[in-house]
């Protein structure tokens, strides 16, 4: 089984499905091995077709069910220096190597593996395969993937996130809004501001004002559950301005928000629009063609459930993870499948601290611990009138 699961990660390493890249190879590939097993998925395109996501049923779809999600696409290996290709696939000293090795392909290949055994299993409770495109720069495919799932079944009694967790489970992350601020100006001579309008007097104003909310943030405290426990406000790049004889016309501002679970975006937001309405009436005041537009950059929610939940300690024993559910530092999907009601945990094979870098791998002995959980998990699918069966719908966060 381990042979296949690796065979296939290989296989998916070798398709350099980078998010500026379309991601349709590596979904067709998908297609195929699903359809190899006599199991249809169908495709949940992005608005300009060059991405889909991929959505399979396997068992009655009128049952509440088990999702198992990863995402298809890795992030790049720009200015990484690798001794070993990193889009070959190449197996060493009990390790599969490649980008996406660990984020998450890993998972993917376990689960893709496993589907043969989860067909024959998933007679009385279904299980969802749910595989996005983009979740690296800002989950932009999944809503549309969770909203096409929901519509299609019924919801679903639990997910499964399979992202790098070393398969502890993981029950609760923060969420990140991601903004750019241009600031349009008028130039001029630098001996002469009154009649222009200096775009990089408006940024700093804007940065200094969120390092203001930044510390109102630290000062409200937070859940000590997380590393730092509250949420941050950060600028992330602020560049303007040409020559010190000239007013400069442009800036552009780049701030991430990363709040706490339960702790809402919108709030701070609203605060932030205000004080760029409010630098924005200052321009105008000499400049009226000026103005200050803000963009999201990406977004995810938050997420959250209960490490007594029933979800929480049943995946634990899928797991076989013997202590208390944890928290990490990164995002996920898992926000999105919470917020559509349905009880979700992140746990997966490898670890993230090798995501993203040089040399990724995956150890043969971390897709074993991923393929037991895929055994458990069969297993449960056989037992009828199980508890979590009952418990779709109930979101456990608080
Ligand atoms: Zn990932």
């Amino acid at each position: 089984m381990i042979d296949t699961a690796a065979q296939i990660l290989c296989e998916l390493i070798r398709i350099e499905s980078i998010s500026a890249n379309s991601n349709l190879d590596i979904i067709a590939y998908i297609e195929r091995a699903l359809a190899a097993a006599g199991v249809t998925s169908r495709r949940v395109p992005s608005a300009d077709g060059n991405k889909a996501s991929l959505l399979a049923t396997i068992g009655p779809a009128d049952k509440p069910g088990i999702v198992l999600s990863a995402h298809t696409d890795v992030v790049p290996v720009d200015g990484q220096t690798w001794t070993v290709p990193p889009f070959g696939g190449v197996i060493r000293d009990g390790r599969v190597y490649g980008r996406g090795a660990t984020d998450m392909k890993g998972f993917l290949a376990v689960v893709l593996a496993a589907v043969p055994r989860l067909k024959q299993a998933a007679t009385i409770a279904p299980v969802h395969l749910c595989f996005s495109y983009d979740e690296e720069v800002g989950c932009r495919g999944a809503p549309d993937l969770v909203r096409a799932l929901m519509q299609s079944v019924v919801p679903p009694a639990l997910a499964i996130v399979g992202e790098p967790t070393t398969m502890r489970v993981v029950r609760a992350h923060k969420g990140k809004v991601a903004r750019r601020i241009t600031v349009t100006g008028r130039t001029g001579h630098s001996a002469m501001p009154h009649r222009a309008a200096n775009a990089v007097d408006a940024a700093a104003a804007i940065a200094y004002a969120l390092r203001s909310l930044a510390d109102e943030e630290i000062a409200r405290g937070g859940d000590t559950a997380f590393d730092p426990p509250f949420t941050t406000i950060h600028v992330g790049s602020l560049h303007g301005g040409s020559a010190v004889n000239l007013v400069p016309e442009r800036a552009v501002l780049e701030y991430e928000i990363r709040t706490m679970p339960g702790r809402s975006a919108g709030d701070i937001l609203a605060r932030i629009d205000g004080l760029v309405d409010r630098e924005r009436d200052r321009l105008r005041a000499t400049a009226p063609e000026a103005d200050i537009v803000s963009e999201e950059i990406s977004a995810y929610p938050g997420h959250d459930i209960r490490a007594d939940h029933a979800a929480t300690l049943l995946i634990g024993r899928l797991a076989d993870d013997p202590q208390p559910a944890t928290t990490v530092a990164f995002g996920t999907e898992a926000g999105l499948y919470g917020q559509a009601g349905i009880p979700t945990l992140v746990c997966g094979p490898g670890d993230m601290a090798r995501g993203h870098k040089a040399d990724e791998w995956i150890g043969l002995d971390e897709l074993e611990a991923a393929d037991a959980m895929m055994v458990r998990l069969a297993d449960l699918l056989r037992r009828p009138g199980e508890h979590w069966m009952q418990t779709g719908g109930a979101h456990g966060d608080d």
